[in-house]
């Protein structure tokens, strides 16, 4: 314990899944955790974080919640979204909206949180730390079916290394994580919906267990190590890395 202490860090989606495992590391290593999600509901029973509805699709909100938090020294951008389908299933309200809550999300929080974290590195002679979730099906692997998501994660990637490079010299760090298939709510549900038309859920899941080496999906708390390890300063000397988590998916 004590890997984050007196760091103060924001998490977007830390309702369910990831975002939630992400959040409750960050609480036992001893940040200050601001832990918000669409559905303020969902943040129930996390303890010790500050918690708020937070809508990272309205530019005017995140600002908002910007200005209310003051300087940070840990960004953390969860909140994400799978559409299924191909190029011919995706439609241009498919792929703006995929856009925006993937990857615009991430521009708004950035342009919002990183003055104050470039003010309080500077003034701690700390480095302040970003961390967006990518995925394996981006610019690393073509999944199927997964189009907009494959070119959202992809752009998740550029939007980091852009911005490791732009402030490598004023102590900010932005790394991706690219997870294969992690356990979580709406993996769930997309293991039911392929169900319906592949045999059954336990038939679903199979597919999704076999496309890992591994042979087993992810857990959470297995990416939440990873964002860790990422946000401490103990990984100083990584920045513009885009970190394949993924049960061997993409060896
Ligand atoms: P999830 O999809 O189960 O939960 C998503 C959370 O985001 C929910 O709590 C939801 O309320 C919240 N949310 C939705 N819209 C929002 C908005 N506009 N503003 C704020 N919050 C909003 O979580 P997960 O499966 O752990 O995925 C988290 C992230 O990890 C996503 O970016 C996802 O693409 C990425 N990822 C997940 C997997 C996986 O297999 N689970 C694999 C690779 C990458």
């Amino acid at each position: 314990a004590g890997r984050l202490k007196g760091k103060i860090a924001v998490v977007t989606a830390a309702g369910q899944g990831i975002g939630r495992a992400i959040a409750e590391a960050f609480v036992a290593e001893g940040a200050t955790v601001h832990a918000s999600d669409l559905d303020r509901s969902k943040l129930e029973g996390l303890a010790r974080a500050r918690k708020s509805k937070l809508d990272v699709m309205s530019t005017r909100a995140v600002e908002a919640y910007a200005q209310k938090i003051g300087p940070i020294d840990i960004l953390v951008n969860v909140a994400g979204y799978v559409h299924h389908g191909t190029v011919l299933e995706t439609s241009e309200k498919d792929w703006d909206f995929s856009f925006d809550l993937n990857v615009k999300s991430m521009h708004r929080t950035i342009r919002a949180f990183l003055p104050g974290m470039l003010a309080r590195a500077k003034e701690n002679g700390s480095s302040g730390s970003i961390v967006n979730l990518s995925s394996g099906a981006s610019s690393i692997k073509g999944a199927p079916n997964r189009y907009a998501y494959g070119a959202t994660k992809a752009a998740v990637i550029g939007l980091t290394k852009s911005v490791a490079m732009d402030f490598i010299r004023q102590g900010i760090r932005c790394n991706a994580i690219c997870p294969g298939t992690v356990r979580s709510p709406s993996w769930e549900g997309r293991v039911e919906d392929l169900g319906k038309t592949a045999g059954g859920t336990d038939k679903a899941m199979e597919m999704f267990v076999s496309r890992q080496p591994m042979g087993r999906v992810g857990e959470a708390s297995e990416i939440a190590a990873l964002a860790l390890y990422l946000a401490a300063d103990e990984s100083a000397f990584t920045t513009g890395t885009a970190i394949p988590i993924d049960g061997g998916w993409t060896l």
